[in-house]
């Protein structure tokens, strides 16, 4: 084994040239999003007010396959890609499974996590619209993170919303992103209508990711110069984390395999879909039989439980409306520490291959996380991120299946962030005091109840 290639990079010219837009080869494209006022189909013109011009062109185009990567943002690649493909030998050792465990490892990137993928390119495109200043939301604070260092690489200012309880309890992450130089908010706010809306109602509030996202749009809307930027969700998000799944697949080449399984953890879809959907297009035109696993936390099950529906993508309704799997934009998960993956709903791309069989969901409890972290941590040395846990516990279901029959598949998954910023999380795993939430039925079936009023 010794003598066996363990990581495999690419050198920098071949890092990719273009992003991959999987719309372009859907067989049944994802229906169209909807003008929260109108009820009419979007038009890239709609989102102007909102996004760099564009990002909304990238976000509605169904045709082209492939979009050129600007040689700015590249060059800002280059600083950490390739990131390592790396196989686990520790990890399959370890699990005794005679399945091949290659994880591709995101939390190499300067900010920790594969985030930083789609914030260079946001900020490069409303820079080159000259546009001054950024705003968004963050939650456990990784896409404010990414997004603070993002705009100062391309000299805009950036006001990032902070979830309350996260400013508070995640001191580190809010340090990180004034470090880089953002102003940091914490959510919600008296500085919007919507933040002032929500405490006025209830004064002690400790925020939501809809609420910050709420605050972050109408400051956008308000501000000349100023644009929204989201780190998850959207279509071309999804698009710019394709470069981590091109890579990829050349590096799975160099190893002489093809996965066949590619896993990740889900929150709103960018890691998952960057990693699969330039393995979904041999799915799609060639009929290749890999399969996708998408790995969310059962405490927030949109994939595994939730209804494909229209819904806002924001607790105010400020967004337009999304064809999606959904919990209801009303729903307030757990706070569970994997609090990249605490959204109510899921990406449209993802939502129409789930529906139409091409990817499959498994929701995974907090302590079955932490305990597979825990495993990857020893026999791999790096921490993950708790929500990258998540994609760890489903590798292990899989490998371990592969135990009982014998099976030698290959396994692919996204290791897309570190953890080292998350030891409290660890901590209360270690001490045995973190909890395991679930979602009754009941629950759920209330939430998606007041969504037929919206369509
Ligand atoms: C934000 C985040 C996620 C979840 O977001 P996706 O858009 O679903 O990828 C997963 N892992 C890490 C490390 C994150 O920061």
């Amino acid at each position: 084994m010794s003598d066996k290639q363990k990581r495999f990079f690419l050198s920098e010219d071949e890092i990719p040239r273009q992003w991959y837009n999987i719309q372009a080869d859907m067989v049944t494209k994802p229906l169209p999003p909807i003008h929260p006022a109108t009820h009419q189909p979007l038009k890239a013109e709609d989102l102007y007010p909102i996004f760099a011009k564009e990002l909304c062109h990238q976000e509605l185009d169904t045709e082209h396959a492939w979009i050129d990567i600007p040689e700015e943002v590249r060059d800002m690649y280059k600083y950490y890609r390739s990131t390592p493909l790396v196989r686990a030998y520790g990890l399959e050792k370890a699990l005794g499974t005679p399945a091949h465990i290659y994880f591709k490892n995101e939390s190499v990137s300067p900010v920790g996590s594969h985030k930083l993928n789609s914030a260079l390119a946001q900020a490069y495109y409303c820079k080159q619209e000259g546009i001054t200043n950024v705003t968004t939301e963050t939650g456990a604070g990784q896409w404010g993170a990414a997004l603070s260092y993002a705009a100062k690489v391309f000299g805009l200012e950036a006001a990032v919303y902070q979830v309350k309880i996260s400013y508070e309890q995640k001191p580190y992450r809010r340090s990180i992103m004034q470090t880089y130089g953002a102003q940091v908010t914490p959510s919600p706010s008296m500085s919007t209508r919507a933040g002032k809306d929500v405490l006025t109602r209830d004064p002690n509030n400790q925020g939501s990711l809809g609420t910050a996202i709420s605050e972050a749009v109408e400051l956008a809307m308000t501000t000349p110069n100023c644009k929204y930027v989201l780190g998850s969700v959207l279509n071309h998000v999804s698009l710019h984390q394709t470069v981590i799944g091109l890579e990829a697949e050349k590096q799975m080449e160099m190893a002489g395999e093809y996965p066949d399984i590619v896993i990740a953890c889900f929150g709103g879809g960018s890691n998952f879909g960057g990693i699969s959907f330039p393995f979904m297009r041999h799915k799609i035109k060639e009929g290749k039989q890999t399969r996708f696993i998408a790995a969310e936390p059962s405490s927030c099950p949109k994939l595994t439980r939730g209804v494909f529906q229209y819904d806002f993508g924001d607790l105010s309704g400020l967004t337009p409306l999304l064809p999606m799997y959904t919990l209801g934009h009303n729903f307030m998960p757990a706070n569970i520490h994997a609090g990249g993956l605490r959204y109510h709903g899921a990406g449209m791309i993802i939502s129409q291959l789930l529906k139409d069989g091409y990817m499959e969901a498994v929701d995974i409890v907090q302590s079955e996380s932490f305990k597979a972290g825990l495993m990857f941590s020893k026999c791999e040395g790096i921490i993950p991120a708790p929500e990258s846990c998540h994609a760890i516990a489903a590798t292990i279901r899989e490998a371990n299946k592969c135990k009982e029959t014998g099976e030698e598949k290959v396994i692919l998954f996204n290791l897309s962030g570190h953890g080292l910023i998350d030891m409290t999380a660890y901590d209360q795993f270690l001490a045995g005091s973190l909890l395991d939430f679930e979602v009754t039925d009941e629950e759920v079936a209330k939430n998606i109840a007041e969504l037929d009023k919206i369509i």
